[in-house]
């Protein structure tokens, strides 16, 4: 069936329920392990090497070397909100072959 959606965006894609395996294997590892690459000064290094402030709403994990921001987590009743902002990544190690 050709919708004028599938129209405009092809058929080259499939939902985001697509992401539900690689979702399920990123966030059941501990993040605190992993590489993090600040975005600025691109030093790379343990999540656990950041500074964390809980000073604020929820906590913000800057840059060891240079203090920008690599992410906030904010606790809310509703849920849970993760911002990598400042091109800052995480790099989850693949596992063992
Ligand atoms: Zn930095």
């Amino acid at each position: 069936m050709t919708t004028s959606r599938s129209r405009a965006f092809g058929d080259d894609h499939v939902d985001g329920n697509a992401l539900a395996g690689p979702l399920s294997e990123v966030f059941v590892a501990d993040i605190t392990l992993c590489d993090c690459r600040c975005g600025h000064c691109g030093r790379t290094g343990p999540l656990a090497s950041a500074m964390v402030y809980t000073h604020c709403p929820g906590r913000v994990a800057r840059c060891s070397q240079c203090a920008r921001v690599l992410l906030r987590i904010t606790e809310t009743p509703t849920g849970t909100w993760l911002d990598l902002g400042s091109g800052a990544s995480l790099r989850l190690p693949a596992p063992p072959a």
